[in-house]
């Protein structure tokens, strides 16, 4: 699950991790009192959408008195903000971040992620702050250094200094890089982080060294025991069939293809989009029903899959271990029954039940092509598609 930078922020603030003083705003009006209370010299405006590369993208602006801020969240607010992150058709922005604009020596980089080779959680710092990380590990890869973190310890202060040192943190602000770091790291294990990327951490002329942008994800799979977390949730930002999705407990990842696929199994739902790249298709999405799955939740899955004005076709590929063909069938029929169907199906059954699966699915009237294997209903429904 992802959050927004301003709720990122509240949750460093109480690990004690500097921040600088600011507040949300919803409407033109709350920004401008932020921008009072606030009463600093100079605040930013900053968009507040589930996306990086705001500032180039125009949603990062420094005002320099209270008409200004009023300037800025007029141009920003409700805006639809096109970043490398957001996808061509951008993200409107119905939030704003109002903070103290401060005065900055220097931008660094410092990201926590798990890295799924050692198993471990990673911390990454480099001394290009202010570029997107993947650049600089692209172009300059000597030039971000890495902490693999025992689980047992945690993050010593030695790795944090050596991390400070490596990236040439002045010596005045060593003392408070160091504990920004492990203050960062107790966030990130506390509150099942993901990822958590700082990028810019900046030192100021003042003395200070502060997060200026905090980008925090959460593993879903730990937000039963982080209820604060979940009222983090901002469903303006997710895509409504992830949404759906998540109601009925189904993995579905929205793509960009047209090809929808209905799946069992992780496993084979990622050899099913393969195969279908394979012929030269583009799957719509990732989907798992999972292994019991009711026909309600097939109807509901396959109901979401229809709902994607982009797919042009769909590819149902089951094979029926504690999952049972003829519960999917029921459900495909279930589901064209309530919203029709007017794209080609191919349907591959196999295992559990197969044989009253492909019954229903005979009787149902419904124009199905069936496929006798993965490759074979994969090379159909591209074909279908493509026509
Ligand atoms: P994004 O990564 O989405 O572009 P950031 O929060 O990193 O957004 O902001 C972009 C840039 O704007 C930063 O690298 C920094 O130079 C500047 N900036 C952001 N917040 C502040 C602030 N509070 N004071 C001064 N400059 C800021
Ligand atoms: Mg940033």
């Amino acid at each position: 699950m992802n959050i927004h930078e301003y709720q990122g922020k509240e949750i460093l603030r109480q690990y004690g991790v500097a921040v600088p003083n600011g507040k949300v705003a919803f409407t033109v009006d709350e920004a401008v009192k932020v921008g009072k209370e606030l009463g600093s010299s100079v605040s930013v405006v900053k968009a507040q959408i589930h996306a990086g590369g705001r500032g180039k993208a125009g949603g990062v602006k420094i005002a320099k008195n209270e008409e200004e801020v009023r300037t800025y969240a007029e141009e920003i607010l409700g805006k639809t903000l096109i970043t490398h992150q957001t996808g061509p058709e951008g993200k409107e922005v119905k939030r704003l971040l109002i903070e103290e604009g401060c005065d900055i020596k220097q931008e660094y980089y410092v990201g926590l992620v798990l890295d799924r080779a050692t198993s471990k959680v990673t911390m990454m710092a480099s001394e290009e702050g202010g570029t997107e990380i993947e650049e600089v590990a692209a172009e300059t890869p000597e030039k971000i250094f890495k902490e693999v973190i025992d689980p047992v310890t945690g993050l010593m202060p030695y790795q944090a200094r050596r991390l400070a040192f490596n990236i040439n943190i002045p010596n005045e602000y060593l003392g408070k890089a160091v504990k920004f770091m492990m203050n960062l790291y107790q966030a990130f294990v506390e509150k099942d982080c993901s990822i958590a990327e700082i990028n810019p951490l900046v030192t100021t002329g003042d003395g200070e060294v502060l997060a200026l942008d905090a980008k925090l994800n959460f593993d879903d799979n730990a937000l039963f025991r982080q209820k604060g977390i979940v009222e983090y949730r901002d469903l303006d930002e997710e895509d409504q069939k992830e949404i759906d999705a998540s109601k009925y407990d189904l993995s579905y990842i929205a793509l960009d293809g047209n090809i929808g696929c209905m799946v069992n199994g992780a496993g084979l739902a990622m050899a099913t989009m393969d195969i279908i790249k394979h012929y030269h298709g583009d799957p719509a999405n990732f989907l798992d029903v999972g292994g019991g799955a009711t026909a309600e939740k097939v109807t509901e899955a396959f109901k979401i899959i229809l709902s994607d004005k982009n797919v042009k076709g769909i590819f149902v590929n089951i094979f029926g271990g504690i999952m049972k063909c003829d519960v999917i069938a029921d459900g495909v029929v279930e589901a064209t029954k309530q919203v029709g169907l007017t794209i080609p199906l191919v349907v591959r059954l196999e295992g559990t039940n197969v044989k009253q699966g492909k019954e229903i699915l005979a009787d149902s009237g419904l124009n199905i092509t069936t496929a006798e294997s993965m490759a074979d209903g994969a090379e159909k429904i591209v074909a279908l598609v493509n026509g």
